[in-house]
Parts: structure tokens; sequence; C-alpha cells
């Protein structure tokens, strides 16, 4: 049985961490679609449908689209396609029914067409830092031959990709082109993800004294964190790194993987020394070593640089 108190009934569906698919659909995916003009939400009824066949993907993963259904796809302006092809796309991936299990098809066809508009060229497989148009969204990628990368940062219209864009040239890095848009844009739809418990009992905790526990994170580490190397790689047997197959990757480090230790800090946000804050956070203490948290670290500002305290 789990101890923790969830504040949505169908959380108990899934594990902390999970995404709440459930609960992103009835709390913003349907609501979306129900603001979507009238005009978009018949197309896609009519897609959905079958009023234009059983749609299939052709080789390079495009539906053919009649010369018909481009145009109507063609009349909506950039912002009302993106923002619908966004918002449909998860009408039907979060659906726990099967009626809207066709949504992907509008999606995949207002792609097409905002990536045309938008000047953007979906189908090559590129290497480096470039925009794609994806569930009616821009995506800053960034792919080499041993990795690919990529974060959602806006809707695909004209004006954002120039302004991507121009973020992309000036920075030339794809963290910090990532941090300057995704301050500038905010989160393209809310965050369902089932917290932790301890985010659930921290954050109870807080209720009303203008801080936030957001995360915990490893600090102080003795002497240093394990380093695990290729050889750990090469010996691990199955899907997880066993990093007692090989010695520390740190130079001249002799020590056993549970020799190095470190501290758990919670990031509390919104501390500004105001009136009770202090106060509410030594009445945390109790729960802090209950829940094996060793220390405060207070995030001033989202994107600030963080500064500590012991608790
Ligand atoms: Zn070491």
């Amino acid at each position: 049985m789990r101890q923790q108190q969830f504040e949505f009934a169908d959380d108990m569906d899934f594990k902390p961490g999970d995404h709440n698919y459930k609960r992103g659909w009835r709390e913003w995916a349907k609501p979306q679609y129900d603001e979507l003009p009238e005009a978009v939400r018949q197309l896609h009824m009519d897609i959905i449908g079958e009023k234009y066949g059983v749609l299939k993907q052709g080789g390079d993963l495009d539906i053919p689209m009649s010369y018909g259904l481009r145009e109507v796809f063609e009349s909506f302006d950039d912002e009302t396609l993106a923002h619908s092809a966004h918002v449909i796309y998860f009408l039907g991936h979060w659906a726990s029914n099967g009626k809207y299990s066709c949504s992907w098809w509008f999606t995949n066809m207002a792609n097409q067409v905002l990536s045309k508009r938008l000047g953007v060229d979906n189908s090559i497989k590129q290497r480096g830092l470039f925009l794609r148009v994806h569930d009616g969204l821009i995506r800053l990628t960034y792919s080499n031959r041993d990795t690919w990368q990529w974060e959602e940062i806006c809707t695909a219209t004209r004006d954002h990709l120039a302004r991507c864009q121009q973020v992309v040239d000036e920075t030339g890095d794809y963290d910090d082109a990532v941090r300057v848009l995704k301050k500038e844009f905010g989160p393209v739809r809310p965050d369902f993800v089932v917290p932790q418990p301890w985010d659930v009992q921290i954050n109870k905790a807080l209720i009303g004294s203008g801080m936030k526990g957001v995360e915990i994170v490893s600090v102080n580490f003795d002497p240093h964190p394990f380093v695990i190397t290729n050889k750990h790689v090469e010996r691990s047997n199955g899907m997880f790194l066993d990093p007692t197959t090989a010695p520390c990757g740190h130079r001249g480090c002799t020590l056993l993987p549970d020799q190095h230790t470190h501290e758990r800090a919670l990031v509390i946000e919104g501390f500004v020394d105001g009136i009770g804050q202090r106060e509410r956070l030594e009445k945390l203490v109790p729960l802090l070593e209950e829940l094996k948290i060793d220390g405060l670290v207070f995030a001033r500002d989202l994107d600030d640089e963080e500064e500590s305290c012991e608790a």
C-alpha cells in the first residue's frame, strides 16, 4: 500500500514521476480542444470520421494530401493551425477511449502545411543545431553521430521561427539557446507529472509561506562523484550499468562505489527572508530528517545561480 496522499484520484494509477495523461486530457487537452474555432473542430471531426478515407503515411511519413484537403488547412493562419495541431495531437494521444485515436492524422497534415510555410525541411536528417516543426510546435534539435536531443519551444509560426533562428544564430549553442527561448516563451503545456512523496509532503507543509520545494539535488560529493568509464559499459550485463565491475574513472582513485558519498539538498524557491519564512523553514526540519534530506538550497530565480545553507 502506498502511503502517499494524492491530490488527484487517478494519480493512484501512476507511479511518482510518471506523467498522468488522464489528468492531462481532462484538464488541458479536452478544454483546449473545446476552445478551438468551430471550423477547426469540424475539419478534425471530418478527418477522424474518415470523410477523406482511411489515411496512411507515405514512405516519408507524411500523409499524402488531396488538393481540396490542403486548401482547407491553408485557410487557417499560422497560430490557429499550429496551436490546433498541438492540442489535437494530445487530444488523441492522451485519450483513454478510441474515439480520438486517429487525431494524429490532423496533426501530420497540419505539420506539412506549417513546415512548408515556415520553409523548414522536416524530411532530411540534419546534423548540428537546427529547428523543426513537430506536433504544431517548433523543436530546437541538436544531433551528432552519438546523440540526438530536442526541446519543444513554441507554436510553429513564421514570427516564432524567426525569433528562434535569431537566438540559435546568436548563441550557437543548444543549451544556451534552450535556456533563452524557454525563459522567453515559457512552457508549451502544463506538466502533469505525479509528484514524488517528498514533493507532496514538503509542499503541503509550505502552503501559504510563499515558498516551494522544487527538486532534490545531490551536493557535497566526498571526495567526488563516482566516475563511470567505458570498462563499466563493456563489463556490465543486462540493461543496467554495474559500478562494481571496474574502478572509479577519477584519476588516481581506488575507492569502491559506496565509498563515494554525497548529501541530498532540497531546492527551495521563493525564500526572500519575508515575514515568518525562517520560522516555517525551522518547522520543516523534522520532516527533512524523516525524508533523509540533509540541507536546503535557495534558488533566487529559475535561472539565477543558487545560494546554499545548512538546514
Ligand atoms: Zn572515485
